[in-house]
């Protein structure tokens, strides 16, 4: 969202993700034939905000609706997948795939990124989106030095983490027919029939466990954390596992966070860190962050210019 935003400034950019595909935390994986969404899960429009950023992307099929809550709330997806509706933003862009940036410093007032080791970019402006923890073990990495005040603010931020199981079974496992189930079984709290969401004629499910249990097991032995999330769906239906892969998100989704919607620094170059851990909850807050960001940097730039 803010590359793209940044695109229609008129500024040139270029975006580096260590990812083999687009998407980040909005994953949808291939396994066995089958689509699986096995990050975030639904989109909910929850503040003016959103619906305003997000309206022309249910206008244009790029996200669909899905379920309604309990609480009355319409639920949506990336219509072929969630990491569609980021290929969708990506779409023109000149983006670089499976490039780690390991390295930031700055070199007469520019931006030095070099990524995988060995390339390096040079930008008057830097904005990352990586869950604040990872953008922190970056600069520390590069030996940068932060503003106390942004660093002291960076370093509250807190996530949590989340064990993700996806499984394809034999036959149909009972769920709401919308797909979606809180289980609430600390090792299978949601439950999710990716078919429901029209992404494989499948019974292909996404378990996800609970913060404790991720925490509790997140470096228990893979066979070991799969038994335990397959016997708890195991109370559910008596159908047989045929694939399985389990994810573990580090960073899942942001417990402590900053108030405001980013934080930027100038000095020795602008530098933006926005997501999910700013005001805002989640994807749509993420998106938010990362708008703002965009018109700061892009402020910033006209003033300076
Ligand atoms: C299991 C799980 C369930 C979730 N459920 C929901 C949900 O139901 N609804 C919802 O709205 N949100 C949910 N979220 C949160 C949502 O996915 C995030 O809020 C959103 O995707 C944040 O987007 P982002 O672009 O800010 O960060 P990210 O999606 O994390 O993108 C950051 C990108 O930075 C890249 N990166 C990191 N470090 C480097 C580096 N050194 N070099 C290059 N690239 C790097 C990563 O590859 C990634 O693509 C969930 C997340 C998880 C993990």
């Amino acid at each position: 969202m803010a590359a793209r935003k940044l695109h229609q400034f008129g500024m040139k950019v270029t975006v580096i993700d260590k990812g083999r595909n687009f998407g980040g935390r909005m994953a949808t994986r291939q396994m066995n034939g089958s689509r699986l969404d096995h990050g975030a899960l639904s989109i909910m429009l929850d503040t003016p905000d959103a619906e305003r950023i997000f309206k022309p992307l249910i206008d244009d099929g790029i996200i669909q609706p899905w379920y309604i809550d309990e609480r009355q709330r319409m639920r949506y997806h990336g219509a072929d997948g969630m990491a569609s509706l980021i290929r969708h933003l990506g779409h023109g862009l000149d983006v670089h795939l499976s490039s780690r940036v390991d390295r930031i410093s700055t070199v007469d007032g520019q931006w030095h990124v070099r990524f995988n080791e060995q390339t390096t970019l040079q930008a008057d402006m830097l904005l990352l989106t990586p869950p604040v923890p990872q953008s922190l073990a970056l600069s520390a990495d590069s030996d940068m030095v932060l503003d106390p005040d942004v660093y002291t603010r960076l370093n509250r931020i807190r996530y949590e983490k989340c064990l993700t199981l996806m499984v394809i079974y034999d036959r149909p496992i009972g769920l709401p027919y919308d797909g979606f189930l809180a289980f609430g079984h600390p090792a299978a709290m949601k439950i999710v029939n990716n078919k429901a969401k029209g992404l494989t004629s499948q019974t292909a499910i996404t378990i996800q466990a609970s913060p404790e249990f991720s925490e509790q097991h997140f470096e228990t032995p893979s066979q070991e954390v799969e038994d335990l999330m397959l016997s708890a769906v195991a109370l559910l239906t008596n159908s047989k596992p045929l694939e399985q892969r389990l994810h573990r998100w580090r960073y899942s989704q942001a417990v402590t966070k900053d108030l405001d919607y980013y934080l930027m620094t100038t000095n020795p170059a602008p530098l933006a860190f926005t997501g999910d851990s700013f005001a805002g909850r989640q994807l749509t807050g993420a998106a938010v962050s990362g708008l703002k960001a965009a018109e700061a940097l892009h402020n910033y730039g006209n003033v300076t210019a």
